[in-house]
């Protein structure tokens, strides 16, 4: 699922890379891809107008981060408008004050339902409590014997009716479970209900009859992702006739677009609870909008380091290095800093490996020995105030005291010193072409 959509984005955002700086048509043109693609995977159109809208205003807006580059920026705007039409935070179950918890479960015939009963009721179960499932498909021949074949495989108990005791009577069958978890002290009760092919009156009475019968803490809409369009329509029916308090997305492990199934949230304001990706009952799982979106994006990884050089960043400092820069009057006091705020993001073999396209340099950073960050760190930490700020006072005599006290020899220190004269002038003479560093990230 989204394997399409993935791709087109990802793409779209990469091409961004290595941009100085955005200018609005820059942002426009890559508004207009995004559109595109969204729209290609069935995302619903009035979705997609606010989601273009917000990745817009906010990429040209004065939303200027001092810890990322432009495209990172960018990346970092679908990303949080992406996990917003998913619905921002996870919402975990409402657990009833006086249990039983009652969770019915609402959708068309064939959206998993069943299937989803099943999981659910394992995953409950796991967290330590006692469910009871309910049988209330009545409609469908063989309906409560595969709920059986589930909750016998969750070992769960179902509770269905008897032969010849109230069969044909889905309402009162519900109204009954209730009694029944109470009795048996099950703190949680999950009710399946009948769907249809399509979506018609009498279900929907059906639906509102055990609703009001059983007084749910939650019902769960259960939309099967791999409907396309038509999956809008159907959400905002079951809204419209029974209420939902949350949506469960089924078959997410099917090769359909999928957008509709990013659609629903934004559609009906109610929150994506669940997922379930696969016909086992371990298939399953909480619903993530930050983890799908990043999912969704292709670039789980360039999202935690978006996220990291945020937190290592001090805006302040890099302000002032980044004047210094720029002026020749970078000091080793100042390379120190940086190097200390880029290590705080972790080791540096893992920092490179998140960065696109790092496969390729995956023997180099093999390589790579982080024991040589520490030596450079050992050096300059060795010298005094006076050294550091003015790197040329540091005659022969200095040298050797330096390489004594930071147990390196003599030409260790010779290389470092030249190499930082050397890329200090370099630093100078970039930011001479491109007219100065900082002011907006656009220099990284
Ligand atoms: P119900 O009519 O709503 O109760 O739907 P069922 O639970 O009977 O599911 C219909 C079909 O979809 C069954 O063949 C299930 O095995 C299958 N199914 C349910 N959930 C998933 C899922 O997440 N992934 C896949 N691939 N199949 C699923």
């Amino acid at each position: 699922m989204f394997d399409t959509l993935s791709d087109r984005l990802t793409s779209v955002l990469t091409n961004l890379r290595g941009k100085g700086r955005l200018s609005d048509a820059d942002i426009d043109a890559t508004a207009r891809e995004i559109r595109i693609a969204l729209l290609e995977a069935d995302v619903a159109l009035p979705v997609v107008r606010s989601f273009i809208q917000g990745v817009k205003e906010r990429a040209k807006g004065a939303e200027v981060s001092q810890a990322l580059n432009p495209a990172q920026q960018v990346i970092k705007i679908v990303n949080e408008e992406l996990v917003g039409i998913l619905g921002g935070e996870t919402r975990r179950l409402d657990l009833a004050k006086t249990p039983p918890t009652v969770i019915m479960l609402a959708g068309l015939q064939g959206s998993g339902k069943t299937t989803l009963a099943g999981k659910l009721a394992k995953y409950l179960a796991g967290q330590g409590h006692t469910p009871l499932l309910v049988a209330c498909d009545l409609q469908r021949p063989n309906a409560v014997n595969q709920l059986q074949v589930v909750g016998e495989r969750a070992e769960v108990p179902v509770f269905a009716p008897e032969p010849g005791n109230g069969v044909g009577d889905p309402v009162e069958v519900s109204r009954r479970s209730i009694e029944e978890a109470r009795r048996s002290q099950h703190d949680m009760v999950i009710v399946d209900t009948a769907g249809r092919l399509g979506i018609d009156e009498e279900m929907m009475r059906q639906a509102a009859d055990i609703r009001d019968a059983v007084k749910p803490d939650e019902v769960l809409f259960v939309l099967d992702a791999m409907v396309g369009q038509d999956a809008v329509n159907t959400a905002e029916a079951f809204r419209d006739g029974v209420g939902f308090t949350g949506v469960v997305l089924t078959k997410l492990d099917g090769d359909a677009r999928g957008g509709a199934a990013l659609s629903v949230r934004e559609v009906t304001g109610q929150p994506i609870m669940f997922a379930s990706n696969g016909e086992k009952l371990e298939d399953f799982d909480v619903f993530h909008p930050d983890r799908m979106a990043s999912r969704i994006l292709g670039m789980g990884d360039m999202l935690t380091l978006i996220e990291q050089a945020e937190q290592a960043f001090d805006a302040d400092q890099a302000e002032q290095a980044a004047a210094k820069l720029g002026s020749g009057q970078l000091t080793l006091e100042d390379f120190l800093e940086q190097m200390q705020a880029v290590r705080r993001m972790g080791p540096l073999q893992n920092l490179l490996g998140m960065l696109p396209g790092a496969g390729q340099m995956k023997d180099q950073l093999a390589n790579f020995d982080e024991k040589q960050l520490d030596r450079v760190q050992a050096i300059i930490r060795g010298m005094t105030p006076a050294e550091r700020a003015d790197p040329k006072i540091i005659n022969a005599s200095r040298r050797q005291r330096i390489a004594r006290g930071s147990g390196v020899t003599v030409s260790d220190i010779n290389d470092l010193v030249s190499r930082f004269f050397e890329a200090r002038k370099m630093m100078q003479q970039m930011a001479g072409q491109f007219g100065g560093f900082g002011g907006g990230g656009g220099g990284k």
